[in-house]
């Protein structure tokens, strides 16, 4: 399954959740590169101008250290959160899953009005090494500043501010919604009355919740609990 929606729409909040609920892992493309920035190699070094930027790391690049990890994960469960997000990315994991006869169940595309989106990216503060993310209004840590699970202290990402976000969502617009039409065209194979993709609309993830599971009961009914 894949999770889409601009940046701070909620993709890493909802599949924690989704991690939790139904126990699928989550590979999250955000949190592996700043996973590479933190150890400081050759891909760290280009993802840290990139983010910073708000430009996208190549395609390539991308499905290495992504696409290439849900591929070997076979016909197991898995949610992927920030890839694909070009048209190429796309094209490169629809393919290879196609080949080897494990193609996607569904694609989640989170519709969240960009007039919210900014305050909500200013009031994020994340543990960058598991990637948790609190929001200072509505999900608080227990103790200010502080992980809840670590208790290790909370930062800003470097992407996080007013004049990257602007560059983030006009990557966004540029590269992701294009891809994001090109799979609204997609049907689910695996029940081709339905389409791939669904949208789901909402203010805030407590509100996108109870749709996101009901959508993945429906489609995933072997995780029911
Ligand atoms: P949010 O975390 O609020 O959902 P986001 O989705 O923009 O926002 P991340 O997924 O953490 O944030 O990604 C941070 C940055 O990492 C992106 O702005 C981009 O520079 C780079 N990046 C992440 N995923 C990809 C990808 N699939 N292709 C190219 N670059 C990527
Ligand atoms: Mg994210």
């Amino acid at each position: 399954m894949l999770i889409l929606g601009c940046p701070g729409s909620g993709k890493g909040t909802l599949s924690a959740r989704v991690e939790k609920h139904f126990g699928i892992p989550i590979i999250n493309a955000g949190d592996v590169l700043r996973w590479h920035i933190a150890h400081e190699t050759d891909i760290g070094r280009q993802a840290r101008d990139v983010i910073h930027n708000g430009q996208l790391m190549p395609d390539s690049i991308m499905m290495q250290l992504i696409g290439e990890k849900a591929i070997s994960m076979g016909d197991h469960d898995w949610l992927l959160d920030g890839f694909p997000r070009t048209a190429g990315q796309a094209d490169m994991l629809l393919q290879a899953l196609h080949e080897q006869h494990t193609p996607l169940t569904l694609v989640v595309n989170l519709r969240v009005p960009e007039s919210i989106i900014l305050q909500r990216i200013l009031e994020r503060w994340t543990h960058i090494p598991s990637g948790r993310v609190y929001n200072l209004s509505y999900n608080p840590p227990q103790r200010p500043g502080l992980d809840d699970v670590t208790g290790e202290p909370l930062e800003k990402r470097d992407d996080d501010n007013p004049d990257t976000f602007k560059l983030r969502i006009d990557s966004f617009h540029a590269k992701t919604e294009p891809m994001i039409e090109r799979l609204r065209s997609e049907r689910c194979v695996y029940d081709p009355s339905r389409p791939l993709l669904v949208d789901l609309a909402g203010e805030t993830s407590n509100a996108i919740w109870p749709k996101l599971r009901a959508a993945i009961e429906e489609r995933c009914p072997h995780l029911v609990k």
